[in-house]
């Protein structure tokens, strides 16, 4: 059974109930809305049609939305596209008229460029496709000298090298998407270009005024980021390593380390990680990953990232379906790997609360005894969350009364949610309710051995785990109350 978990991103390839079907029947824990692109009645559209096939199918799908944040692109040009070459001049105008470009000078979406900009500059167009040098600065436009001949087409994005635009993470569109974010009830929202725990914080306030109680996600996708990324770890909940503008920023070559970096630092911080960005590209057209590409999320699943991500390759790409199959297969064989099924268990740290210690010590239970399953009874998933900070190959199920709580812990490596009505499991005899609930489910069978976690206060308060049981589902007495 997989333990990473995939975010696919929907889009016009996926646009189809019976698309959304079978990309749920093929793994899909959450689903990615993105406010790049689309209207709010068509991300709304497909929340819901991934909720509706979720539940049909029995499955627990969370969904994330997307927030554009202060991308910058060029404008428009006249004639849709242009060629730059090597050794030409090419302006960049904050005043041109928005559909004007030419091959001498194009408009930019933020006007503020001139201000962030100095010569010497390089600017980097389309992911890094085409490569500018800042010469002079003269009001609205900047003079650049093409240094990577290549096609420019409208709309692409403009990154500085070395990073320190000063535009905030969060647009006036921001502020709308986040309203809409709210409106659908959005598991997950995800901001891009956060440079400091400020702007999550802000994000975070703006989403509970909007009346939204989705957990953010902090995209690290900007060099200043990196400099103060504890305490960005610290305000989010999550944090999503967005390898294609980050690697635009601080060079290609440096995100390997970086990626490693981030998921230690995260996993340390209880933190949940997103590994994104061109982790299947080549099956946005064919068939079949490169090699490259199933060593590339291989490698996040041993760098322990929770979840990997899938941007064009189901929004817009010709397989949708296969390439989750694909993820889904490459995920699971890389988690057989010897390294990612151990820890040593923060044997060297003092636990702050009872919960968590509880958490740490079913794990290092689970991790050192016989054992087939966790059952973690669960209000607010914080006890998953923390046993899943810990490496092992034992399946945790968060059983919780709680839609929300359901759907937040799908992203979380080696949790699956579980439905339990906790008027039905009463007071008495939990562990019999526990057991016969993984058994009714196929999930255990009577020589299991399993621990089940709980609190003496079960559905009054969340984070009142005190106690683990370990059990053979065959010894459990079963009881009528
Ligand atoms: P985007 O973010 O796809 O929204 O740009 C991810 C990234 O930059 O890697
Ligand atoms: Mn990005």
């Amino acid at each position: 059974m997989r333990r990473t978990k995939i975010v696919a991103t929907l889009g016009p390839a996926t646009d189809d109930i019976e698309v959304v079907d079978e990309l749920i029947r093929a793994g899909v824990d959450v689903v990615r809305l993105n406010y790049s692109h689309g209207s709010h009645e068509e991300q709304a559209k497909r929340a819901e049609m991934v909720r509706e096939s979720a539940e049909r199918q029995g499955r627990v799908v969370g969904v994330l939305a997307d927030l554009q944040g202060p991308k910058i692109r060029t404008e428009r040009f006249i004639d849709k596209k242009i060629t730059l070459i090597k050794g030409d001049k090419f302006i960049l105008d904050a005043a041109m008229d928005s559909l004007a470009g030419t091959k001498d000078a194009v408009g930019i979406t933020y006007k503020s460029l001139v201000d962030d900009v100095k010569p010497g500059n390089t600017l980097l167009l389309d992911d890094g496709r085409m490569t500018l040098e800042v010469e002079s600065v003269e009001g609205s436009k900047i003079h650049c000298l093409v240094l990577q001949t290549g096609v420019l087409s409208d709309k692409k994005g403009i990154n500085l090298l070395g990073g320190g635009l000063s535009a905030p993470a969060l647009t006036d569109k921001d502020r709308e998407d986040m309203k809409a974010a709210a409106a659908i009830q959005a598991d997950y929202v995800a901001i891009s270009f956060v440079s400091s725990a400020a702007d999550v914080i802000e994000a975070r306030q703006l989403l509970r005024d909007a009346g939204g109680y989705g957990c953010i996600v902090s995209k690290i996708e900007r060099a200043e980021a990196l400099d103060v990324i504890d305490e960005i770890i610290d305000a989010s909940d999550v944090i999503m390593v967005a390898r294609g503008d980050l690697g635009v920023e601080v060079g290609d070559a440096e995100l390997p380390a970086i990626q490693k970096d981030l998921i230690r630092r995260a996993r340390a911080k209880d933190r949940v990680v997103i590994t994104a960005t061109q982790m299947m590209e080549s099956m946005i057209e064919n068939p079949i990953p490169t090699r490259a590409e199933v060593f590339d999320v291989a490698n996040a699943v041993h760098d322990g990232t929770d979840a990997v991500m899938l941007s064009g390759e189901t929004a817009a790409g010709n397989y949708p379906v296969k390439v989750v199959e694909s993820m889904s297969r490459i995920c699971e064989s890389a988690e057989k790997h010897p390294r990612v099924m151990k820890s040593d268990h923060r044997s060297n740290l003092m636990f702050e609360r009872v919960d968590e210690a509880v958490a740490m010590a079913t794990m290092y239970t689970a991790n050192h005894l016989n054992v087939d399953a966790i059952g973690a009874l669960t209000e607010s998933g914080s006890t998953v969350l923390w046993m899943s900070r810990i490496s092992s190959g034992i399946p945790i199920y968060a059983i919780s009364p709680l839609e929300k709580t359901r759907r937040k812990v799908s992203l979380y490596r080696g949790v699956y949610p579980l439905s339990i009505d906790f008027e039905r499991i009463g007071k008495y005899n939990i562990s019999s309710k526990v057991a016969s609930l993984l058994s009714e489910k196929g999930i255990v069978d009577k020589d299991d051995q399993i621990i089940i976690t709980r609190g003496d206060f079960l559905g009054e308060e969340a984070g009142g785990t005190n106690a683990m049981k370990i059990v053979t589902i065959g010894d459990v007495r079963v009881s009528k109350n």
